[in-house]
């Protein structure tokens, strides 16, 4: 069910224990908005806890209160009066669904949740779960710390490619300066996020040599077999460099994380890609989205291919 952004503020005032969570394969504005609510809510004098069913990549590990993330373990409950899911909606948190039987209240900013388990308060205007979440925070008259502002500023850069991508908007930037305001290092940050392992850039040069261009050259597409995405733990940024492509308006990353279990990345310029990859089971938004296709990889490319040339 949809809530405002009122209801959503009461339901946390009400609360007393919350469990913060958000989705699988954790992005900065997931870890970045579930460390801030944390510390937000703390602050406030609620009991919370941060739990992801997930390992997050190398650079997000350096975020303050990463250590304190648990994951779920076998039949795992923790005592709850409200679990607030961030970022998602409840079918991607894996069993973190199954720690608690409290109320959910779910925050969001994708097009495609609809909030069909829980309350929903979705903002699709938002940059980044992390916009919404500071927003939060001001209505509760939690202070915003130099912690509260990195994991924040974190969700709104990751979520934006650094102030790039067309989810830019007036208010995304304001709040980044007021978070600047409240003791962030945008360089630092930058530098902490952009790392990657020798491993990475290996992957990032085996990724290009799979590049191939289909629809005359308007769909940009790369392919990571099982046996090389093993080799490292992240993809993250290598859609960009086809992305950027002139003739193309979707590019797309299919990595074999497991055998028949590959994990898509879509970007575009004009396709709404949440609408193609929610066809597929996932979603996002309309140009950033992914889904999971049980398949091999040649298999996966195949059905991706075919969904996009639908949509352009
Ligand atoms: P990425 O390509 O960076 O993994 O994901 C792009 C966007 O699509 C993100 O906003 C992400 O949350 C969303 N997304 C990626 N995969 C899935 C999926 O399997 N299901 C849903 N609902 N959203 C996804
Ligand atoms: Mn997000």
């Amino acid at each position: 069910m949809l809530i405002t952004f009122k209801q959503a503020v009461a339901k946390i005032q009400a609360a007393n224990k919350i469990l913060v969570t958000a989705h699988v394969q954790p992005d900065g504005d997931a870890i970045g908005s579930t460390l801030a609510a944390m510390q937000i809510l703390r602050s406030i004098g609620k009991a919370a806890q941060v739990y992801i069913d997930d390992t997050a990549r190398r650079n997000l590990q350096a975020l303050p209160h990463f250590d304190e993330i648990r994951r779920p373990k076998d039949g795992e409950r923790f005592d709850a009066d409200l679990m607030l899911v961030l970022d998602t909606s409840t079918d991607r948190i894996g069993n973190v669904r199954k720690l608690t039987d409290a109320p959910i209240l779910n925050v969001d900013h994708h097009v495609t949740n609809k909030g069909d388990d829980g309350e929903l308060y979705v903002e699709t205007t938002a940059a980044a779960t992390c916009q919404i979440v500071y927003k939060l925070a001001r209505e509760l008259g939690a202070p915003i710390t130099p912690d509260v502002a990195t994991c924040l500023y974190t969700g709104l850069a990751t979520d934006t490619g650094f102030f790039q991508f067309s989810n830019t908007g007036a208010e995304t930037l304001a709040i980044a300066s007021e978070l600047i305001n409240c003791g962030v290092s945008p360089n630092f940050i930058s530098e902490q996020l952009e790392s990657k392992t020798l491993a990475e850039v290996h992957g990032l040069r085996d990724a290009l040599n799979s590049l191939k261009m289909f629809y005359g050259d308007k769909v940009a597409g790369m392919t990571l077999d099982h046996a090389t995405a093993k080799k490292f733990d992240s993809t993250e940024g290598f859609i960009d460099e086809i992305r950027v492509i002139d003739t193309v308006d979707v590019a797309f990353l299919i990595t074999e994380k497991a055998p028949n279990f590959c994990r898509v990345s879509m970007r575009s310029k004009g396709v709404d890609v949440s609408k193609v990859a929610a066809r597929l089971g996932g979603g996002g938004h309309l140009r950033a989205a992914g889904c999971t296709l049980k398949t091999t990889l040649s298999e996966a490319e195949k059905i991706l291919v075919a969904a996009i040339g639908e949509a352009l």
